[in-house]
């Protein structure tokens, strides 16, 4: 392979506001985690950010996250915007307790004692459901279930009140029920905190449960971006509309057959000419999507990037 730029993400323009969970949906490879991770700039290397903005609103006013020094950005992680994974292994020091890894990040962003911080980490425990936590917060990770040590990320978190929140996949891991009993604690902590959350699923059902606004993100752009409810009860896009027919909905004629999209999404580097979804489409216009480009349009009230909705649909300029 050539050592030329390949665009992870390109031309994303997403707004959260205070209290609001907008979800960003596609299938894996979409370009959802590379662009979460930007915000925080946790790209793994060669990836880097080549350009754009990422505004974050403080109570002091707006600070610009691209090119922001690291002591800025470490200051801003955790208090103001924290993260959570799949796994929670990834944020969890396996050495460490749980309380004595959420008291450090406690006593890192404000100027409070060792004591004051273990009884934040012991309420913050008991605040996600995590039984005994007086006993717990003296627990490896190792020592937890799959459904607690993400409760305990979710805790560590939460313990600087964050005003963004930016969850990765945070249930994909986990059961059923404990998937549920997650997307609860993070919407009641979401009223409780009146923070934003951007949370990041392949999974639309996750999604429909907690979102206020959804961005559908395909080859490292937003296809469709609007209201959740409208976007999940009338996709316009093509490959929304395609991710909505593969998901299991309750209230779905049984003997009603799932579609799987057809084909793979391709990698960033093999990106396809015209509409990158034009190889996967079954709504192609031969001739035209291999070759124009879509445009973000407003359709019904959402943003939509499809040749079938662009004005000049029907004039031949290509
Ligand atoms: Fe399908 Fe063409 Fe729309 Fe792309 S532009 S989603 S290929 S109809």
């Amino acid at each position: 392979m050539d050592d030329g730029v390949v665009a992870a993400v390109d031309g994303v323009d997403l707004r959260v506001r205070k209290g609001e969970t907008l979800a960003i949906v596609g299938e894996s490879g979409c370009g959802k985690s590379v662009m979460a991770r930007s915000i925080l700039r946790l790209v793994d290397p060669p990836g880097r950010i080549e350009g754009g903005r990422i505004t974050l609103n403080r109570a002091s006013g707006p600070v610009e996250l691209v090119g922001a020094s690291h002591k800025l950005l470490r200051q801003i992680r955790w208090q103001d915007i924290a993260m959570v994974f799949q796994e929670p292994m990834a944020s969890l020091s396996l050495v460490h307790t749980i309380g004595s890894q959420i008291v450090e990040a406690v006593r890192l962003h404000e100027n409070v004692g060792k004591a004051a911080a273990r009884r934040r980490a012991i309420e913050m425990l008991d605040r996600v459901g995590i039984p005994m936590p007086q006993r717990r917060v003296d627990a490896y990770p190792f020592e937890l279930s799959g459904g607690m040590r993400q409760r305990a990320m979710i805790a560590m978190a939460l313990s600087c009140h964050p005003s963004l929140l930016i969850a990765d996949e945070p249930t994909t891991a986990l059961d059923v029920t404990t998937q549920a009993q997650i997307l609860e604690l993070l919407r009641d902590l979401q009223d409780e905190f009146g923070m934003a959350i951007m949370l990041i699923t392949h999974d639309l059902g996750v999604a429909a449960q907690v979102a206020d606004s959804m961005a559908v993100m395909y080859l490292g752009k937003v296809v469709e971006y609007g209201a959740a409810e409208q976007v999940l009860a009338a996709p316009s896009h093509p490959y929304a509309q395609a991710l909505l027919r593969s998901m299991p909905r309750l209230g779905r004629a049984s003997r009603t057959r799932l579609t799987a999209i057809k084909g793979m999404v391709p990698p960033p580097y093999a990106r396809p000419d015209g509409c990158t979804f034009h190889p996967r489409c079954d709504r192609v216009m031969a001739g035209r999507c291999d070759s124009v480009e879509p445009r973000l349009v407003p359709v019904g009230g959402r943003d939509v990037s499809c040749l079938l909705y662009e004005p000049d649909h029907h004039g031949e300029d290509e």
